[in-house]
């Protein structure tokens, strides 16, 4: 139920451009920012050496497959200010990734870079529909995260009004919701379904809450999420892309009238999709892992930056843009299953397939002999709490294993839980993953 579909009018320029206007404008920035990037940071002068490649090769946008990759193993070795491109006392912000997957890192932004970040978030609101003069509930985590502040800086510029709640406090949230009337929020998918529960809880209905409109990101979450989101908080759920070593919130971000996954604000960002094992650059379309380069980062720049996230890249609808499809795990979410790649946004299809089935779940990971084992828990609906009978649970529990059987091919135990089960992550990324198998040493 779009509500605020955005007049042609508040488009940028570049947002309408013509392919050959926005190609013009990336292979421009392509060349400062690779040239930037050589000159300033040695490390990545050294690995173009060690390719024997140099900024002056770059004279189409093809030309950059010539380039080497940067992953995130270079941030970490380099810790922690090892890659900037200026010198620190021109960093006005530093920023951290929240450490997902193993020891964080370290990012840095000059004065110019942060008014680029608040740009592009005020373009993402503005996609998603917003105004000057909404207000918007911001629940991502303030602090080295990047989602409270990059976020926040970008309702101010689209002209809005912040409230900076940060995450954590769900009955504070909900209060704040409910005496100040935001039109918008800002939150992981996991949290606004606790702040969903609260609402619930307190005998609210949709109706009765203010938001018209939420922008999450920061984590994986499938259709069946957005479903369940908008549903529970009466809402349109949009999608939006980030992360630190990039820039943070707001790489890609979903127009609300198309709502057909997040588009690439590719005038500050070289989108490419390479294939994870071989590093050579498939077709737009093809599933693989998404590689950014930056066209005007001053102290963080990246040049092909490897974010181990899977998806496609899809051709522009909304906005001249190309798209980025739904991103179907992390390289490094991948479990393996007695012999079957699994990620938990398959699961989580598969468990929101059912209605009478929650959005919260877990996947616990066990090791018994040398086979892995994984147990897929998961709630019923809290209104459906009482009118099920222990048969129904079992019955529930044994369609949603066929289906993972079938669909997806792995043989998990399945548990089926009563509503509030499951434990909340309440701050940051849900916790999806329980993995209780013993490391290796
Ligand atoms: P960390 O790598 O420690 O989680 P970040 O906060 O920088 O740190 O997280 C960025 C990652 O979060 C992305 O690489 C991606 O895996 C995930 N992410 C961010 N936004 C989305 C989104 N809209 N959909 C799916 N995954 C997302």
């Amino acid at each position: 139920m779009p509500t605020k579909t955005p007049a042609p009018g508040d488009l940028e320029p570049i947002e309408r451009a013509s392919r050959d206007e926005i190609s013009a404008l990336q292979l421009q920035r392509l060349q400062w920012s690779v040239r930037h990037c050589h000159d300033n940071v040695a490390p990545y002068r050294r690995r173009c050496a060690e390719r024997g490649v140099h900024p002056d090769d770059l004279k189409t946008l093809a030309d950059l497959a010539k380039f080497p990759f940067m992953t995130k193993s270079d941030l970490r070795e380099h810790y922690p200010f090892g890659l900037f491109a200026v010198p620190r006392e021109r960093v006005a912000r530093l920023h951290a990734s929240s450490g997902t997957t193993g020891k964080p890192i370290v990012v840095g932004y000059t004065l110019r870079d942060i008014e680029h970040w608040a740009d592009l978030v005020a373009r993402s609101l503005r996609a998603a529909g917003a105004r000057p003069g909404d207000m918007v509930h911001n629940a991502y985590g303030y602090g080295m995260f990047t989602g409270g502040l990059g976020a926040h800086y970008g309702i101010e510029r689209a002209g809005c009004t912040a409230v900076p709640m940060s995450g954590g406090q769900t009955e504070k949230q909900v209060q704040a919701i409910i005496d100040f009337r935001p039109d918008f929020i800002m939150v992981t998918p996991s949290y606004s379904l606790v702040i969903a529960e609260e609402f619930a809880r307190q005998g609210m209905t949709p109706e009765q809450i203010s938001l018209a409109v939420g922008v999450f990101g920061a984590e994986p979450w499938g259709e069946g999420m957005r479903g369940e989101i908008e549903r529970m908080l009466g809402i349109d759920a949009i999608d939006i892309y980030g992360l630190t070593e990039v820039m943070g919130p707001g790489v890609a971000s979903e127009c609300i009238e198309s709502k057909d996954g997040p588009v690439i604000w590719e005038d500050h960002f070289y989108p490419e999709v390479i294939d994870p094992e071989t590093g050579e650059a498939l077709p737009d379309g093809e599933e693989g892992e998404l590689v950014f380069t930056s066209l005007t980062k001053e102290a963080f720049p990246v040049i092909r930056y490897r974010t181990r996230d899977l998806t496609r890249l899809l051709p522009p609808t909304a906005r001249s843009f190309r798209r980025m499809g739904r991103i179907t795990g992390r390289s490094d979410d991948m479990l393996i299953i007695r012999g079957v790649n699994v990620f938990p946004t398959q699961i989580e299809e598969q468990v929101l397939r059912d209605k009478r089935l929650s959005g919260n779940y877990q996947l616990v990971i066990t090791r018994s002999g040398h086979m892995d084992e994984m147990e897929v828990r998961c709630e019923v609906q809290r209104e459906l709490q009482g009118a099920l009978s222990a048969a129904d649970f079992d019955h529930l529990g044994r369609e949603l294993q066929h289906r993972i059987k079938t669909m997806i091919g792995v043989s998990a135990k399945v548990s089926v839980m009563e509503a509030d089960a499951i434990p909340r992550t309440l701050v940051g990324k849900a916790r999806r993953v329980i993995d209780q198998r013993p490391k290796q040493s």
